[in-house]
């Protein structure tokens, strides 16, 4: 496993075409898109990384895994009264289904529905609480304490809210959000500022590849039917309009965020992180999804096999 990263580290260091790096707000576009980072968490306790796997970057939306586990967890199925499960074929930020659709938003991976998620969460507290309880939760899957928020993110995020703000305020038409639009935008902006290095975020997965129980530390996230769910959903939402590429490409459920973190999921086997800053045409990381192509063609660890 450990030639295997490192196989792929290299030969990705050599490619040219790398994306193109999330350019709006500064704070993402000046990161330096020549990084690389793959890590590896397996179901058994083992570690593998290579490339730059203990840099931190911003997990964007990747954090919607984290706060779709800890709505099912608050709310039980009472979450999907305000957000659906189906895959959108829309872009991440597009708010044309809203209107067709009552303003429920068609999954927890797009924004609104993460923006819906959070909500629910929020249960009548204030920001400040609810992002101690976000926090705590993914330090406590991480086992790390040092897991933080990047309030430059965050704060650049809400000065460039306009979309965001958008897809907030026109589901609160419709009755879907029950806070104030700005203290759920600022908590949601927070979420996807979290900072985490592909060995952190691969650690933070393990529960979803061993039926909801984080093994190595023995710790029960989820029910197994929860993680499988969460699974399903990644495989059919995780990468938006390009889930159905992903799946094709990849077979493993795997959530994108626009930092260029991917997190994959071999159910049964391991978590996998890879960080490459330079996103496609739909905003997933280019080299990322490429990493993963080639690790499961070596490996078969694809849901589908070989
Ligand atoms: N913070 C980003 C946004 O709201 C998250 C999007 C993403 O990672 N795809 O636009």
């Amino acid at each position: 496993m450990q030639q295997l990263l490192e196989e792929i580290t290299q030969q990705l260091a050599f490619e040219t075409e790398r994306g193109k790096v999330a350019d709006y707000i500064p704070q993402l576009a000046e990161v330096d898109p020549g990084q690389f980072g793959i890590s590896l968490a397996t179901v058994e306790g083992e570690r593998f990384s290579a490339g730059a796997a203990a840099t931190p970057f911003s997990i964007q939306s990747i954090s919607k895994v984290f706060t779709l586990t800890l709505g099912l967890g608050k709310l039980g199925d009472g979450l999907w009264t305000n957000v659906g499960r189906e895959p959108s074929g829309d872009p991440f930020n597009s708010i044309v289904q809203l209107e067709h659709e009552n303003g429920k938003p068609r999954n927890p991976f797009i924004n609104a529905g993460a923006i819906a998620v959070v909500d629910a969460i929020m249960m009548g507290h204030e920001p400040r609480e609810t992002l101690a309880e976000i926090l705590s939760f993914v330090r406590y899957i991480t086992d790390d304490q040092s897991v933080y928020f990047d309030h430059l993110v965050a704060a650049s995020e809400m000065a460039h809210k306009d979309r965001n703000a958008s897809l907030a305020h026109f589901m609160k038409a419709f009755g879907r959000l029950r806070h104030d639009v700005d203290k759920v935008l600022g908590t949601y902006f927070h979420q996807c500022a979290i900072a985490m290095s592909c060995e952190q975020l691969a650690c933070a997965g393990l529960f979803l590849a061993s039926n909801g129980v984080n093994r190595p530390a023995n710790l029960r996230v989820v029910s197994p039917q929860r993680a499988r769910r969460i699974n399903s959903l990644m495989m059919m939402c995780g990468h938006y309009d390009a889930s159905g590429e992903f799946a094709f490409r990849v077979g493993l459920p795997g959530k994108s965020g626009v930092g260029g973190g991917i997190l994959a999921i071999a159910p049964g086997r391991g978590s996998l992180a890879v960080w490459s800053p330079g996103l496609d045409e739909y905003g997933n990381s280019l080299l990322g999804a490429r990493a993963l192509e080639m690790f499961v063609q070596r490996t078969g660890w694809s849901v589908f096999g070989h």
